[in-house]
């Protein structure tokens, strides 16, 4: 005897092999073109593809479906770049199937949220012309194809992002704004034992600056600040002529996110004779909890409920994605409505085959009824 499962025709875990086996990091751009063209053969006919060269990156692609009937499009967001090096397949995150979840580079994050939307857009009953628009470089925070992004929000509808889901089904109505910063400290350099008070310290000059910039991180507002990276000095006996850092900040609105933005490009050097550079500023403004996104939610758990899919709202965390984008130019944003599974960035990344299919027919009911 067979058990049966909710779901389980084997193309959809075949073609989401092939996708997996295909591994695409960010600045591989060759894997993020075969990606693309991968994609695109699993559209076929049924929709319009075009590419759009992002320099430095792989191609954007986007593809065109639903009526042409004049209305405003819906917008879908995806990307087709994973964080996983090209080898971790054959290492650390073998591609393999156990039970009902489907383990693999880039899955969860966010190859299978890629087969739903087009899962969505071959049901071909939606509402209004839809684009779907895949970046290439939303895993390094999407700096050549935000333009693209944006031209393509003006005006749509609405905005669905195919970002995972929260462990669960929760699917994500904010996130907090982003903020990158390189800071370069020149000091002056000296030998350490022979002329050692001629030297100006530039890792000293840092050591405060990150001091500083670090207590800016207020949980109570939800603002953090992290330098991740620092570099600097030459050997153990010099005092260092140069430093580099790295600084992250995350905060909930606009305000937190140029308020912190400000401090850090008007530090001012501490050690006399030192120079600081700032390099950088707000990646991804914030994405708001604003009642049209609410909206958008709210309408997602009706469908949800008639196809007995568990799904909530999930609260807000840092993690950053394309619905940062048009969420601040004000169109109603749903993020997290990929695959549900767990792992994301880690080896132990997998999608949860149970819900992939009525996950995907939740994307439909919302292409059919937006
Ligand atoms: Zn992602």
């Amino acid at each position: 005897m067979s058990i049966h499962t909710p779901f389980i025709d084997d193309a959809p875990i075949s073609t989401l092999t092939d996708w997996a086996a295909l591994e695409s990091p960010t600045r591989a751009v060759d894997a993020i073109n075969a990606m693309a063209s991968l994609v695109e053969q699993a559209a076929g006919d049924a929709l319009a593809g075009e590419r759009i060269a992002v320099a430095g990156f792989g191609d954007m692609l986007i593809l065109r479906g639903g009526p042409q009937n004049g209305k405003p499009p819906g917008l879908l967001l995806g990307h087709l770049d994973t964080v996983h090096a090209i080898g971790t397949a054959a290492t650390g995150l073998p591609i393999r199937r156990d039970g009902m979840r489907l383990y693999g580079p880039g899955l969860y994050d966010m190859k299978a949220g890629i087969w739903i939307a087009l899962q969505a857009l071959l049901a071909q009953t939606m509402m209004r012309p839809i684009i779907f628009a895949l970046a290439p470089d939303e895993e390094v925070g999407s700096p050549g194809s935000r333009a693209i992004t944006e031209d393509l929000a003006r005006g749509a509808a609405y905005a669905l992002v195919l970002e995972p889901a929260r462990e669960g089904g929760g699917c994500v109505t904010c996130r907090k704004g982003v903020g990158r910063f390189e800071i370069d400290v020149e000091g002056v350099a000296a030998h350490a034992g022979v002329r050692h008070e001629a030297g100006r310290s530039a890792i000293t000059e840092a050591a405060h600056q990150i001091l500083k910039i670090e207590a800016l991180t207020d949980y109570a507002q939800g603002l953090t600040a992290n330098v991740g990276l620092v570099n600097g000095g030459t050997t153990v006996n010099t005092v260092p002529q140069h430093c580099r850092f790295t600084v992250d900040i995350r905060a909930p609105t606009p305000q937190l996110c140029n308020t912190a933005a400000r401090t850090i490009t008007s530090l001012t050097p501490i050690t006399a004779d030192t120079r600081l550079t700032v390099r950088g500023g707000i990646a991804r403004p914030p994405y708001e909890r604003r009642e049209a996104n609410v909206a958008l939610y709210r309408k997602a758990q009706e469908i949800a409920n008639t196809l007995g899919l568990p799904f909530h709202e999930a609260p807000r965390t840092g993690g950053g994605s394309d619905g940062n984008f048009t969420a601040a130019m004000g169109i109603p944003t749903l993020d997290g409505l990929g695959a549900d599974g767990a792992g994301a960035h880690t080896l132990n990344e997998y999608i949860d085959l149970t819900t992939l299919d009525v996950r995907a027919r939740l994307i439909a009911g919302l292409l059919e009824t937006l």
